[in-house]
């Protein structure tokens, strides 16, 4: 038996399916990791694999970038939790509204979940109005409002994605097709009660969807002219489409933003921000509540103010090489599954990329649920026999880091997807 093996057996016995978050089991069970550095993850077992998976995303600069661990170590010898301000959390605040100018002011939060859940509150309180919109397939967390699924029956109410959530908090989430600009506004139209749209500016949690040309500017046309809040989901995008996120990639303004991932890059530190008139509601100043003992603990601003200086420092270089690489190894599994005549798309966006098993366009959640998810538990078991790890769900994506190397790693990943592919058939 493996030592994952053996360790899998164990934590089942004491963790629900032996893992912390879902995604993380696979069958027959997942490798139990115990060091990282670079673009390498080992296992247990001693197997060093080239990381695609980099913390779902959160890893861009690199496992253990020495800047990051630097900052860190230098905090850890001067005190891990204050519970007062500090410094590093104005620091943090300022950065952020120099690489996103919409993001006038802002809070550290703990995790992606905690940044949308505030924003949602923040827009209900704001405006007074109960619903938000979100698109079907996207994610933003763990928590009800946002772990909703299209109801069958009424067109757009949201219905509980998870045993023990309540109709009562879905039903005030209305959920509509990503990339359907009519859709939006014929379900906007009617309505007066909807205070927020929040989205994924590129859909990350159904494979990888961008967005098609001129829906972002439709989106943030159509909530301007109402006044309904846009809040942009950057918990994937925020500093991996650039350092200012897809904003400033697609050049649009949303009313709130939520990050997390590789603002911390490897430590759970994660911002919500946004116009000052709307950011200044939050308690005490305000009545909109938010909370939490370790919300800016100096740790993790240390990691974000270390990770987004760096991010700044090797803009010029780290951006456009990601993206030459990740592009180049889409090109690459383009090629080898035409030639193999394996249905197949591929969708690749800055130093992000998915394979779906399927012929027709992914352009939203109905069409990516068409992709043959057995395929893909294929290639995906066949990648990891082959030394290359990336996120186990077809639903997911593969995310290149500034450490990825692009002849050595890009070597091994091209060879692994050939031999997977070659041994998927028709
Ligand atoms: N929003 C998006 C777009 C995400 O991809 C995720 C997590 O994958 C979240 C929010 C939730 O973040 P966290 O897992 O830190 O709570």
């Amino acid at each position: 038996m493996s030592r994952s093996e053996e360790m899998s057996r164990r934590a089942r016995e004491v963790i629900p399916s032996g893992v912390s978050s879902p995604v993380r089991h696979y069958d027959p069970y997942p490798f139990f990791a115990v060091r990282s550095q670079g673009s390498r993850i080992w296992d247990a077992d001693g197997r060093d694999l080239v990381d695609l998976c980099n913390g779902y995303g959160a890893m861009l600069l690199g496992h253990r970038h020495p800047d990051v661990v630097a900052a860190v170590a230098d905090q850890l010898d001067r005190g891990t939790l204050f519970c007062v301000p500090t410094e590093a959390e104005t620091e943090v605040s300022g950065l952020l509204r120099g690489n996103y100018p919409s993001m006038e002011m802002s809070r550290m939060v703990n995790t992606g979940g905690e940044a949308t859940m505030t924003a949602i509150r923040l827009a209900r309180g704001y405006t007074g109005r109960p619903k938000i919109v979100t698109f079907e397939g996207g994610y933003h967390g763990a928590h009800d409002s946002v772990l909703v699924r299209a109801g069958s029956g009424s067109a757009h109410l949201g219905v509980p994605a998870s045993a023990g959530g309540l109709d009562e908090v879905s039903g005030q989430t209305l959920v509509a097709g990503y990339n359907d600009l009519d859709g939006l506004a014929s379900l906007l139209e009617s309505r007066e009660d909807v205070a927020a749209v929040i989205m994924e500016p590129v859909m990350a949690n159904m494979g990888l969807i961008p967005p098609e040309k001129g829906f972002l500017e439709g989106v943030r046309r159509l909530t301007g002219r109402r006044d309904i809040l846009l809040i942009f989901d950057e918990v994937v995008t925020g500093f991996r489409m650039s350092p200012g996120g897809a904003q400033q990639h697609y050049r649009i303004r949303p009313d709130l933003t939520t990050l997390a991932k590789a603002l911390g890059n490897g430590f759970a530190a994660a911002a919500i921000g946004g116009r000052r008139e709307i950011m200044e509601m939050l308690a005490p100043g305000g009545n909109v509540y938010q909370a939490s003992t370790f919300a800016g603990n100096p740790v993790a601003a240390a990691a974000a103010a270390a990770s987004i200086r760096t991010i700044n420092r090797l803009a010029g270089t780290i951006y456009p090489d990601m993206e030459r690489t990740c592009r180049g190894v889409a090109a690459a599994i383009q090629d080898m599954a035409g030639d193999l005549h394996i249905p197949h798309v591929v969708h690749q966006e800055s130093s992000m990329m998915q394979v779906f098993f399927t012929e027709g366009a992914v352009r939203d959640y109905r069409t990516a649920r068409q992709s043959d998810r057995r395929r893909f538990s294929r290639l995906f078991g066949g990648l990891l026999e082959r030394g290359v790890f990336v996120p186990p769900s077809q639903y997911e994506t593969v995310f290149f880091s500034a450490a990825t190397t692009p002849d050595e790693d890009v070597g091994l990943i091209t060879e692994a997807y050939r031999g997977s592919l070659g041994s998927l058939g028709t």
